[in-house]
């Protein structure tokens, strides 16, 4: 695995080393464990009454398309399960998956958040393949929305990148042993078990099945230390994983934005022509350099009230991005703003940082309250939300 220190990573010094000692120490090893954390530290938090999502939206801008759940047929043998979304429903945890059917059996690509899309999934790859089964299963990334589905391909080989791997199984122990009910993801308490990847691979590999060629292509660090990404030559397809948001607002708290920006620099001269993200409707190459615009202009944004010594939170609640505000998820503006300040600020590590998240929400929603901007206040039981998932 690429180590941060290998993959350029701002070294810390000592004492901002044993602060974020004292920080991953709290548990925040990586998305999933620092949820259950965040959710703590949301519980000891001001409470915050109003419940709409802010910022507001520019109406000087396209809203994001909506588009349907279904299993999508893309190209002979392949097919991205499509979770569905669109302006006005939650971007967290929705994330889309792929199939590629072989002669006897199937391969996916992500697991989804839980049983009911996990089965749901499931059932559709069978229902349009005369019942054939998963053998092979491979995670993009750790995050719940791609992993937490992992125990109901029973009879998969399951493949991530060694980092996917090893946080998987950092996380398996404070994960739940019951799913709890919860609309669109779970229907019925029953056992949940974290099942991590068994097989690791670093770098690029190439799959033939049955005449179909898909390439796996390591590309990081971006959204993660370990994104792993499925790449069809034949047919100029790039399932992307949550290397693409589109029309979603990016999630960044385990990301390197700058390494994010070169990825998606670099797959502009793939011979792509249609990319699936991780999140959003399919799209292309345009969507992908969309995204990474967000970055830049956000990154622009940022780096004035950096400067100025403004701390994440303020800035975070005077930013404006135009175009972008329109995007599903705008909270995620907050944790984007403290990722690029511990880019600035020599502290970037892999692990999620839960404390510097919540921080810079309280802080926000303080300015937000005294501009009497009380509707683009965020509850912080909804950056629990955010983090429980992305
Ligand atoms: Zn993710």
């Amino acid at each position: 695995m690429e180590s941060p220190k290998d993959s350029g990573t701002p070294q810390l010094t000592r004492r901002e080393a044993m602060g974020r000692v004292a920080l991953t120490g709290l548990g925040v090893a990586s998305a999933l464990s620092a949820a259950g954390e965040l959710a703590r530290l949301a519980a000891q938090g001001p409470a915050v009454v109003n419940p709409i999502p802010p910022p507001a939206t520019d109406s000087k801008f396209p809203m994001p398309p909506a588009w349907n759940k279904e299993l999508k047929q893309v190209a002979p043998n392949v097919y991205a399960y499509m979770q569905g979304g669109g302006p006005g429903l939650s971007a967290a945890g929705v994330s889309n998956a792929l199939m590629v059917s072989g002669k006897d059996s199937l391969l996916a690509v992500d697991a989804t958040q839980g049983p009911i899309p996990a089965r749901a999934f499931i059932a559709a790859a069978k229902q349009a393949t005369g019942g054939k089964e998963f053998t092979r299963l491979v995670n993009t990334h750790h995050h719940g929305d791609h992993v937490s589905g992992n125990q109901f391909f029973n009879h998969a080989e399951i493949m991530s990148h060694p980092y996917c791997r090893d946080e998987c199984i950092k996380a398996a122990p404070t994960t739940p042993k019951t799913w709890t009910v919860t609309p669109g993801v779970a229907d019925k308490e029953e056992p949940r078990v974290l099942v991590p990847p068994s097989v690791t691979f670093k770098d690029d590999l190439t799959y033939f099945i049955d005449g179909t060629e898909m390439q796996f292509r390591f590309a990081g660090p971006a959204h993660t230390w370990g994104d792993m990404m499925a790449y069809f030559p034949k047919y100029k397809i790039l399932f992307a994983g949550d290397v693409g948001f589109f029309w979603v607002a990016p999630y960044a708290n385990n990301s390197y934005i700058t390494k994010w920006i070169e990825v998606c620099d670099k797959i502009q001269g793939w011979d792509v022509d249609m990319i699936i993200p991780g999140h959003g409707p399919i799209g292309g190459k345009k969507e992908l350099a969309e995204m990474a615009n967000y970055f830049r202009v956000l990154g622009v944004e940022t780096r004035k009230r950096y400067d100025a010594k403004m701390s994440a939170g303020a800035a975070a609640a005077e930013i404006r991005l135009g175009r972008f505000d329109n995007w599903i998820g705008p909270e995620r503006l907050i944790m984007d703003v403290v990722r690029w300040y511990e880019e600035w600020d020599s502290t970037l590590t892999p692990d999620y940082n839960a404390m510097a998240v919540r921080e810079a929400t309280i802080e926000y929603n303080e300015v937000k309250k005294k501009s009497g901007a009380m509707g683009e206040m965020i509850p912080l039981s909804r950056m629990v939300a955010v983090a429980e998932a992305c």
